[in-house]
């Protein structure tokens, strides 16, 4: 408690009044209200039961997909053709069947979740951990969709005057445009995808250029479950060819993109270049995430927090953490604690099965990657304080980046977002408001964490903070659908969230029917 008298905001009394928290641990079944049906949600793997982890070390020794072709120009122009020729027998699908090919969907994948945890390892790098989750909420999409669809978007009466029906009425707008990120190919696709189908549109879905056999992957599982060839088209290849020409198609009714707020923009710009339709855009983007720490904030749980929000998946999700305000009265023993937590992360490669459930940090996505993330740490190294770091083995060298924290004078000094397992901290002291404050300069608008025993102090952040997700004495990851709606604002993309009760509703057009009876 010594620490309090640095902190004029926390009060003695208060704090000996605030009973300690629970270490937040994540639920694995979820009530079944949420799904409409009795099936809870899906089910994790205990990682540490052998017998659990078996099969998925043994998916990993089958020999990894066959590459997927790259779509030409000409093949995705016709595409989108086709697509929307295919569109009005889509749309006139009962709804009912068309979340059944969901709810099919979400049960093969289930049965087959070695195949897709081991495809996932293989292709994107991820760890068994990361990959059964991934599965999981890529289960939970299609299930949490489908009954969202279910509830939402069937015909509805309107009080009106007498003699006249008024009914608001929902359907596909078209053809959608997908377009998805390589840091969670599975879900990310998977969600995006099934939301637009199961609202009544075709879809044209673009994975990201290293990941295609990931989404191929879900392509024909939504098929073999009785999805029509011809209501999705996947095409493959690069945003630059592929990408532009579904995004500046005279068919295109929607864009649903997941990635760079740069390239947010430039779908933008394509689209409003236009002179047919206005075409709505779906952005979900990055994000500058920080965690607030206060001096009342039980260090133990801020630092497992920590580790996990910014260091599991290589720190390669937009939710990541990236800033670190550490209250300056407890911020010299935090950083040692860090220091010691970062000395026990383990890396390796996820897809050797010899090691694979042993790794906590897989490499990152590509060369490129790899080396923009080299350059900023050789930029942190003359300018900043290393707080510690993860030793890496030689032969993880060029593959890997260590994970690693460094001290930074002040918040304003972090500008563009890294994506990748490296930890920014810096100290605060006196207003919290101040604090918040210069947190939503940095335009992002994301998730951020909060770290305090004082209640009252958790939600007057939440209340100023500019961001869609606000989590508190935990970690600030892994969204669980329908029941943690994802997403930003600002910087960090349009809305509506993934996983949330409004999603469908902007893939839909609507139509107000009235009859004079
Ligand atoms: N929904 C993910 C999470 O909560 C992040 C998605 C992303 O990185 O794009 O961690």
């Amino acid at each position: 408690f010594v620490h309090q008298l640095a902190d004029p905001q926390v009060n003695l009394d208060t704090l000996l009044r605030s009973p300690l928290q629970p270490v937040a641990t994540m639920k694995l079944a979820l009530p079944a209200r949420l799904y409409g049906s009795e099936r809870p949600n899906s089910r994790g793997v205990d990682l540490n039961v052998a017998a659990e982890r078996l099969p998925l070390v043994e998916a990993l020794k089958v020999a990894p997909a066959a590459p997927v072709p790259d779509a030409s120009v000409a093949e995705a122009r016709a595409a989108m053709e086709a697509l929307h020729a295919a569109q009005p027998a889509w749309n006139d699908v009962p709804l009912a069947e068309r979340c059944a090919v969901l709810q099919r969907t979400a049960d093969a994948m289930e049965a087959q979740l070695p195949r897709l945890v081991a495809l996932l390892a293989h292709e994107g790098g991820k760890t068994l951990g990361d990959g059964v989750a991934e599965v999981r909420e890529a289960v939970d999409f299609c299930r949490y969709y489908a009954a969202q669809a279910g509830q939402r978007l069937a015909p509805q009466a309107l009080p009106g005057p007498t003699g006249e029906r008024n009914e608001l009425r929902l359907h596909g707008r078209g053809v959608f445009v997908c377009i998805s990120p390589w840091n969670f190919p599975l879900a990310i696709f998977a969600g995006q995808v099934v939301a637009a189908l199961v609202t009544g549109n075709t879809v044209a879905a673009k994975p990201a250029e290293q990941t295609p056999a990931s989404a191929r992957a879900f392509v024909e599982l939504l098929h073999d479950s009785g999805l029509p060839r011809d209501a999705l088209r996947l095409l493959a290849g690069p945003g630059e060819t592929v990408g532009a020409a579904l995004v500046g198609h005279p068919r295109c009714a929607g864009v649903c993109f997941t990635g760079s707020t740069a390239v947010a923009r430039l779908i933008a710009r394509t689209l409003a270049a236009g002179d047919g339709p206005i075409v709505p855009l779906i952005a979900e983007t990055g994000g500058l995430n920080a965690m607030i720490v206060d001096s009342s904030a039980l260090p133990e749980q801020v630092i497992d927090a920590v580790v996990t929000s910014a260091f599991r998946s290589a720190g390669q999700r937009c939710s990541a953490l990236r800033l670190l305000c550490v209250h300056e009265g407890i911020a010299d023993g935090l950083c040692e604690m860090l220091a010691g937590a970062l000395q026990e992360l383990q890396p390796g490669r996820p897809a050797d099965a010899a090691q694979s459930w042993a790794v906590d940090v897989g490499p990152v996505i590509d060369a490129e990657a790899h080396a923009h993330l080299g350059r900023h740490v050789a930029r942190l190294e003359r300018e900043a304080r290393l707080i510690g770091r993860t030793p890496l083995p030689e032969a993880l060298r060029d593959t890997h980046i260590a994970p690693a924290a460094f001290e930074l004078a002040q918040v304003g000094d972090l500008r563009e977002e890294l994506f990748g397992p490296i930890l920014h901290v810096v100290r605060w002291s006196g207003d919290v408001d101040t604090l918040v404050d210069r947190i939503n300069a940095l335009g992002y608008g994301l998730t951020l964490g909060v770290h305090t025993r004082i209640d009252e102090r958790a939600l007057r952040v939440a209340e100023r903070a500019r961001v869609g997700n606000v989590y508190v004495n935990r970690n600030m990851i892994g969204a669980v659908v329908g029941v943690q709606p994802f997403g930003g604002e600002g910087l960090s993309g349009t809305g509506p969230k993934a996983g949330g009760p409004h999603y469908l509703y902007r893939f839909c057009g609507e139509q107000t029917l009235t009859i004079n009876t």
